[in-house]
């Protein structure tokens, strides 16, 4: 059975304090229990990545970037390359990121290339995709997720998603409170899986696809007992420490009985 990833998508937030007490509460709870269902992850702005790899200290979680330039090295001032990355141990980059989409303009070309580049350099992609809520009342939530996958597809193969991540983010539930339905989600998923399937069997059944959408302690149960539901990108849920771990806790929980 694939692990039920939870990430924890920081944003612009944080400070070097902040990183500190977060993750001496995340070692103390991993200090009393061992995840075997779970993985778990969270992803920091850029200055304190590095911090916190130090401070995780060879911990059960890993650590996610929420963004990388297409460029390895040179004149861009400004940006971080995915060796960047890999020197200081991240496994995880996003990209797709509605935020990225619409306040930097960041095209399915664009984000296209950011994924070659990872996969590229061995880190792996959290591929967001997701429709607004105007394309969703014009029933296109499918057809805007395909669209956003097949950029991909065309350019670099079925291949590329071997080993990949994919983070269904209906853009009107990130931030708003307002969570998807869990079983319309799942229908979305399997929809995902079955497109990559129909090229891939194989790659397809290792596939993991995120919801991520005002995810929360309290709404997180129907979401995780679906079957194409392999995962949570959380944002404001996983801004406490003691959140965090309520929801990696239920989790395990839930995970262990399915
Ligand atoms: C996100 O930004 O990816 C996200 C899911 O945020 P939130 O959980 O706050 O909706």
């Amino acid at each position: 059975m694939k692990p039920f990833l939870i990430i924890g998508n920081w944003k612009l937030n944080g400070n070097v304090l902040f990183v500190k007490n977060y993750i001496n509460k995340i070692k103390n709870f991993l200090e009393k229990t061992k995840l075997n269902f779970c993985e778990i992850s969270i992803a920091p702005a850029y200055t304190y990545l590095y911090l916190s790899n130090i401070c995780l200290n060879n911990i059960q979680m890993n650590l996610t970037a929420q963004n990388v330039d297409i460029n390895l090295y040179g004149s861009f001032t400004g940006e971080i390359s995915i060796k960047m990355l890999k020197d200081i141990g991240i496994k995880y980059v996003i990209i797709g990121h509605s935020e990225r989409r619409i306040f930097h303009k960041e095209t399915n070309e664009y984000i296209s290339k950011k994924f070659n580049i990872i996969k590229s350099n061995g880190l792996i992609p959290i591929l967001c995709i997701g429709e607004t809520e105007l394309q969703k009342n014009m029933n296109q939530t499918k057809d805007i997720c395909a669209e956003q996958i097949d950029i991909i597809l065309k350019t670099q193969g079925i291949e590329a998603f071997d080993n990949t991540v994919i983070a269904y983010e209906p853009i009107w539930a990130i931030g708003s409170g307002k969570s998807a339905n869990p079983i319309e989600v799942q229908n979305i998923h399997k929809f995902i899986r079955k497109y990559i399937s129909q090229k891939n069997l194989k790659i397809s059944k290792n596939l993991i696809i995120q919801y991520g959408g005002s995810i929360n302690k309290n709404n997180m149960d129907i979401f995780i007992k679906q079957k194409d539901i392999n995962g949570f990108l959380i944002g404001k849920a996983s801004l406490t420490a003691e959140n965090f771990i309520s929801i990696v806790k239920k989790a395990e929980k839930i995970m262990s009985f399915l």
